[in-house]
């Protein structure tokens, strides 16, 4: 047994040691006779193929899982996850996994959508806005990885300045996802496909504070490839 056990909810007074084992096969022999098991058409259609019609940049946060909130079926969307839901721009050295999943999905799979899904109460965006002005920095990865979106940031300074804190992420939030819309179209087979309008970019925000998401589309002729729009 681990060292580091976590305990479960009490049952009948007595604590449950948490089982990760069990609760990775609990998880699939339910998945298995719920869903896989009653139907067969559609698990049989996705064993040959797949043409999801949407790629989705969510963060890695656990409550925010797109399959969830969006009720996306197995075969429907096609997932990147990371901190923060950002996309970086181009760059085949520095953003090869990022890059790879948007080729495979927009060359291979064509699809047509791509949401950018940011969602409140964001860790990685709190991060982003606690990055000192010096730009001093003290984490291996995160706070790099986030400074993706610094033009977003500046923005929500300059023009919010007199808001606090949390308003400033919650806007942060939305404008990040913008940056990262706009950062999409630094890739030609992105930008390709939505000049030949066979490809849409769209914002979404989910609020699970007050169980709301908002969607907005964005015009590719108001989009700078500075990330502003
Ligand atoms: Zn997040």
């Amino acid at each position: 047994m681990a060292e580091e056990s976590y305990e479960n909810a009490t049952n009948g007074g007595a604590k449950k040691e948490f089982n990760p084992d069990e609760r990775i096969r609990s998880g699939f022999a339910y998945f298995k006779t719920e869903k896989y098991d009653k139907d067969p058409e559609l698990y049989d259609e996705l064993a040959k193929d797949q043409s999801p019609k949407f790629l989705v940049f969510a963060c890695s946060d656990s409550r925010v899982c797109p399959s969830h909130i969006l009720n996306f079926q197995p075969g429907e969307a096609f997932l990147v996850r990371n901190i923060a839901n950002m996309v970086p721009p181009y760059d085949q050295i520095k953003y090869s996994g990022a890059g790879a999943s948007i080729e495979y999905a927009i060359v291979h799979l064509k699809v047509e959508n791509i949401l950018v899904m940011g969602h409140s109460c964001c860790g990685g965006i709190k991060g982003l806005m606690s990055i000192p002005d010096d730009g001093s920095i003290d984490s291996d990865f995160i706070e790099e990885w986030v400074k993706i979106c610094s033009i977003s940031k500046a923005k929500v300074k300059s023009e919010h300045g007199d808001k606090d804190f949390v308003e400033q992420c919650t806007i942060l939030e939305k404008e990040a996802v913008n940056e990262s819309l706009a950062n999409l179209l630094t890739y030609p087979f992105v930008r390709e496909a939505v000049m030949n309008k066979s490809l849409a970019l769209k914002g979404g925000h989910y609020d699970f504070v007050n169980g709301s998401f908002e969607l907005w589309d964005i015009d590719e002729f108001n989009i700078s490839h500075s990330g502003s729009l």
